[in-house]
């Protein structure tokens, strides 16, 4: 490839190491660089339009260049572009916000403490989770239980709870304490002959197992994705959550439910804890709170996990942890005016019923001799590509990394979380954008069927 030596194509390649990405190949084939967006499009500099299948990282839920949220923040930088809420000061927007999203939870919730991206809001939860360990006087009481294929983020413990090799390997993690339980996946984990039924029993009664081996009184928490994203759209199967909820109960053990990618619309409810019945100590929200036009995160905590660090805190001092950006009003304000939205378009209905137009038009690929299995709930889906031939000879990822680059040949943005392709677009979608995503798929696994991957 020769690229102008002033191109952006070769100034990014100059100066930008990149999140996620092979830095050596990333040397060599350069960047695909998104100049603008609009509605469920984006545009590369070459003046090319995609599909955004994915909604950015899927968090654009309200869709590309939505003038409400330009204003809202607008308005908000002229008033108060900055102010903070360490030692008792407060804004009006994160006041709005804190009794909005209380207000709005599937479960009763008590109060709100905001962060800046996922990761943070994990990292925090398990700070508080210690913290109020010590409050209670069973320092014992720390570990954490996450699951293979869980996401959580990428700081050092948020990482540690995610539930992906890529994450730990060569980082030095997961931390101590942090452990993982048996993923979800019915397609994957199922046994022959098993249900889905008795596969959710045996994710429970492993989960009990684990509780045991390290014992019931050391263990403070366990967190859980209602449906998995990053780990590849992991739907759980049916009865799951509730057989999870009656161990966690038995005991003394918090819930957190990581909503990042669930929340706001996306699984055809408000929240992924209505979708699976979930009834968590804690939610993390993030991503469409915001429709990530601002960075932004916040974490709900009920009165069993908020209560004995409020009073810690009132015996040893203040609250030893905030950030600068928390609660930052130009996102508070663009996360009201962005819930606002969601509510009076009615997108969770929206994402409810174009959702299952989506998936009932993917089902046609479950078939296809190169698709395992077809997946999703409400506007998030999944089709698991198969080498009929080479089975799991073919290194994971291969497929997916293929159909990612004839897809985005094709003007539709996926993503392949290993040879998983996933699906999460703007839930203002509408149908016949939808079938631009299918026929471009149709024609790209037409396409992908005729490549060898033996060599
Ligand atoms: N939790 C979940 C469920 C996520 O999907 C993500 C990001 N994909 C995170 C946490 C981490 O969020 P961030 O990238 O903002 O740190």
């Amino acid at each position: 490839m020769t690229l102008a030596p002033n191109s952006p194509e070769a100034r990014d390649i100059a100066y930008h190491f990149h999140s996620y990405t092979d830095a050596m190949a990333h040397a060599e084939q350069g960047p695909q660089i998104i100049e603008h967006g609009e509605g469920v499009f984006v545009f590369d500099n070459h003046g090319k339009r995609y599909v955004e299948a994915m909604a950015g990282l899927w968090s654009v839920g309200v869709g590309f260049g939505e003038d409400r949220l330009v204003a809202a923040a607008a308005e908000q930088m002229k008033k108060l572009p900055y102010y903070h809420n360490f030692a008792h000061r407060a804004h009006p927007a994160a006041i709005d916000l804190a009794e909005k999203l209380v207000t709005m939870a599937p479960v009763p919730m008590s109060k709100v403490f905001y962060t800046n991206s996922g990761s943070e809001a994990n990292d925090t939860v398990i700070k508080m989770l210690w913290y109020r360990s010590n409050a209670l006087g069973k320092p014992e009481k720390k570990k954490i239980i996450s699951r293979n294929r869980g996401y959580h983020g990428v700081t050092i413990a948020s990482a540690s709870l995610t539930g992906l090799p890529n994450n730990h390997r060569s980082f030095d993690l997961p931390l101590p304490g942090i452990l993982h339980t048996t993923c979800p996946h019915y397609w994957k984990e199922g046994r022959d002959g098993e249900s889905e039924e008795d596969f959710a029993t045996r994710c429970a009664e492993d989960l009990d197992a684990m509780i045991q081996a390290e014992g019931p009184d050391t263990i403070a928490a366990f967190i859980g994705e209602p449906v998995m994203g990053a780990g590849g759209v992991v739907v759980p199967p049916a009865t799951y959550w509730e057989k999870i909820q009656a161990v966690l109960a038995k005991y003394d053990i918090l819930l957190i439910a990581d909503e990042v990618i669930n929340g706001f619309g996306r699984t055809g409810n408000m929240f992924g804890c209505e979708t699976y019945g979930i009834k968590p100590d804690a939610i993390v929200m993030s991503k469409q709170i915001t429709s990530s036009y601002v960075p932004f995160s916040a974490i709900l905590l009920n009165d069993r996990f908020y209560e004995p660090i409020a009073e810690e805190s009132g015996r040893i001092g203040v609250l030893g942890h905030g950030y600068t950006g928390a609660g930052h009003p130009v996102g508070a304000a663009v996360a009201l005016e962005n819930i606002k939205i969601i509510e009076e378009r009615d997108l969770v209905t929206k994402s409810a019923e174009n959702g299952a137009y989506f998936r009932e038009k993917l089902s046609q690929f479950a078939r296809h001799p190169m698709v395992g299995e077809v997946r999703g709930v409400g506007l998030i889906a999944a089709v698991e590509l198969v080498h009929p031939e080479l089975g799991d000879t073919l290194p994971a990822g291969k497929l997916g990394a293929a159909m990612n680059k004839l897809l985005f040949e094709r003007g539709v943005i996926s993503r392949a979380m290993m040879d998983a392709m996933a699906f999460c677009p703007p839930m203002i979608i509408e149908r016949e954008e939808i079938d631009l995503i299918v026929d471009a798929f149709a024609d790209a696994l037409t396409e992908l069927e005729k490549m060898d991957f033996a060599a």
